[in-house]
C-alpha cells in the first residue's frame, strides 16, 4: 500500500505542484488549506507524513506543528518563506523533522520527503535498558523512569538523551547532535540543540542550573556525565 502524505498549504498553486509531484512519485497525497482543517484531517486520517506550511490562515504551521507533537511522532516537513529564518528555527526546536524553502523544486520536496520516510521507518533501537544513576532509560518502549517515577519526553529529548547516555563521557558537538536528530547538520541552527536541553535538563536534572547528567562542554557541546557508573 502507498503511504499517504498529507500536504497542510494555503498556496493552491504550491499546494498542486506538491500534490502532483508526490502522486506521481506514488504516493497518496490529501490536501488541507488551513491548519485547523489540516490538524482535523491529520488526526482522522493517520498519514505516514505532513508537509507543513508555515504561513497560514487561522492556526498556523506552528501551532498545527506544536499540537501533533503533543500527541504522534508523525514526521513533519515544514515549508517556509526565505524570510521567516527565525520560524524555522522554531519549527525545529518544537519537533518539525526537516524544512524546506519556497520557493522549492518538487522534485527537491520528493528526495526530502522519501528521505524522511526511510528516516522515521528505520528508527532502530537497540532494545535494552540504559541505567545511569537513578535514570533509567528503556530503549524499548521509550519510557524514562527518574528516581522511580515516570516522565514524559517528546521523540527529540528521548532521542538526545539515549544518544547521550549509552556514552557517558563522550563529548558531542551541538552539530552531530543536530545531524543525529534531523539526518542533517543545518549550518547556523545549532543553537536549536540548547532549547532541547533546557527541556530535558528541566524534566531530569533536581537542579538544572547545576546539571548532573548533562554537562555543558564549553564552546563546544554537551556530553553525559561518566561520574554515575
Ligand atoms: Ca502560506
Amino acid at each position: 500500500m502507498s503511504e499517504t502524505i498529507l500536504i497542510i498549504e494555503d498556496e493552491p498553486k504550491v499546494a498542486r505542484l506538491a500534490r502532483d509531484y508526490l502522486e506521481k512519485n506514488g504516493y497518496r497525497v490529501l490536501v488541507a488549506n488551513d491548519g485547523d482543517n489540516g490538524l482535523a484531517m491529520a488526526r482522522r486520517e493517520k498519514p505516514d507524513l505532513l508537509v507543513l506550511d508555515l504561513m497560514l490562515p487561522g492556526m498556523d504551521g506552528l501551532d498545527v506543528c506544536r499540537a501533533l507533537r503533543r500527541e504522534s511522532d508523525l514526521p513533519i516537513i515544514m515549508l517556509t518563506a526565505r524570510a521567516e529564518e527565525t520560524d524555522r528555527l522554531i519549527g525545529l526546536e518544537i519537533g518539525a523533522d526537516d524544512y524546506i524553502s519556497k520557493p522549492f523544486s518538487p522534485r527537491e520536496l520528493v528526495a526530502r520527503v522519501r528521505a524522511l520516510l526511510r528516516r522515521a521507518k528505520g528508527r532502530v533501537y537497540v532494545s535494552g535498558i540504559i541505567r545511569v544513576g537513578e535514570l533509567e532509560l528503556n530503549t524499548d518502549n521509550h519510557s524514562v523512569v527518574l528516581a522511580g517515577e515516570s516522565i514524559h519526553l517528546t521523540r527529540i529529548e528521548f532521542n538526545l538523551l539515549e544518544t547521550m547516555a549509552r556514552h557517558p563521557g563522550q563529548i558531542f558537538p551541538r552539530a552531530q547532535l543536530l545531524e543525529n536528530l534531523h539526518g542533517v547538520a543545518y549550518i547556523g541552527y545549532d543553537r536549536s540543540i540548547d532549547a532541547h536541553i533546557k527541556n530535558l535538563r528541566r524534566k531530569i536534572e533536581e537542579d538544572p542550573a547545576n546539571p548532573k547528567y548533562i554537562l555543558t562542554v564549553y564552546a563546544i557541546g554537551y556530553k553525559f556525565s561518566d561520574e554515575h557508573r
